[in-house]
């Protein structure tokens, strides 16, 4: 009789534990389905690896951009701020037609980085994420896609050229300060603060004097550099946000951006070291350190920042347009 009652104890426990397992699935399928994801629309994306052009949804493409952009443990109110700027992003090329081929392209260095979801899924796999971080990490994704739907920033009732950027870790930079000297009012440098966490904040890039040399001829910077040209290689100039604007290399100037794409310098905030065989670059932050820094937005959204706020902080004077109709824009173009 004892062993009855316990047994019978036992099976109604492991059915209520199965019911409520059985719940919570269900709960739990629903919130899926609850996120209603795809757009009405579809974009042409030009594949960098054959060239062709993709015909996809909207809202896919946003997916992958910001899943490919900003990880998605960052804070909500951050994944939703890269959500409004991947989009005006992409809006922005499409109404002005900033492409050759197609609306926009896959390529990071020309477009923004996208990589479709299943690639994504198995790099964070590798990365010992679980399923259930990976399911959650993207319903985030798509639920902030969803709620800032057709949100897109613009300045004076045009759409903006919503640049953005890792890490800035002081101030971001003026946009005129790295391309071609014109004021872009909305992306000014800004002051900015982010958590010391990140493993890019401070990196260092070291060239050997040959090698230095070599790639500068190479690329047609200088002609000729003497060891004591090396020895004597001084920054120039900073920019009013306090980045290196050029570098002295004997009787030349050569931009820092330069030398940050020449060499793989995450950002221009570095300090110089020169020794008699090498040239050490200290960096501070990674990116052009223009318009969002992506790093700052989680740190201001830790700090209780909205999106909207984390928006206006970095492009100033802008607005958060909502109901914007790609649709509609493209008649008209
Ligand atoms: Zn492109």
């Amino acid at each position: 009789m004892y062993y009855t009652s316990c047994i019978l104890l036992i099976l109604i426990v492991v059915l209520a534990i199965g019911k409520k397992k059985e719940e919570e699935n269900i709960t739990k399928e629903k919130e899926v389905e609850e996120i209603n994801f795809e757009s009405k629309e579809n974009i042409q994306l030009l594949r960098s690896e054959n060239g062709q052009i993709e015909e996809v949804n909207l809202n896919y493409y946003l997916l992958c951009v910001v899943a490919s952009e900003i990880p998605f443990k960052y804070e909500y109110e951050a994944i939703k701020a890269q959500t409004v700027v991947a989009r005006t992003y992409l809006f922005n090329k499409i109404i002005n037609s900033v492409e050759e081929q197609g609306d926009v392209c896959d390529d990071y260095r020309h477009c923004q980085a996208f990589t479709d979801i299943e690639e994504l899924k198995v790099r964070w796999k590798n990365k010992g994420y679980t399923d259930q971080e990976i399911e959650e990490g993207i319903n985030k994704i798509k639920r902030a896609i969803v709620e800032t739907e057709n949100q897109v920033i613009t300045y004076n009732n045009e759409i903006i050229n919503a640049l953005f950027h890792a890490s800035s870790p002081n101030r971001t930079e003026n946009a005129k300060a790295i391309w071609s000297n014109i004021d872009i009012p909305y992306l000014k440098s800004v002051e900015n603060v982010e958590d010391e966490y990140y493993e890019n904040r401070n990196s260092c890039v070291e060239i050997s004097y040959a090698t230095f040399k070599s790639t500068l001829i190479d690329n047609g910077y200088i002609l000729d550099l003497s060891k004591d040209e090396f020895l004597n290689i001084r920054i120039n100039e900073y920019t009013e946000s306090g980045r290196v604007k050029d570098i002295s290399v004997g009787a030349y100037k050569i931009k820092a951006e330069n030398l940050r794409t020449l060499f793989g310098i995450k950002s221009t905030d570095f300090k110089l070291e020169v020794n008699e065989e090498t040239i050490k670059f200290n960096v501070l932050g990674y990116g052009h350190g223009v318009g969002l820094s992506q790093v700052g937005a989680n740190t201001y959204a830790k700090a209780g920042s909205t999106y909207d706020e984390i928006i206006h902080h970095y492009y100033t004077d802008v607005e958060i347009v909502d109901g914007y109709d790609i649709q509609m824009k493209r008649g008209e173009i």
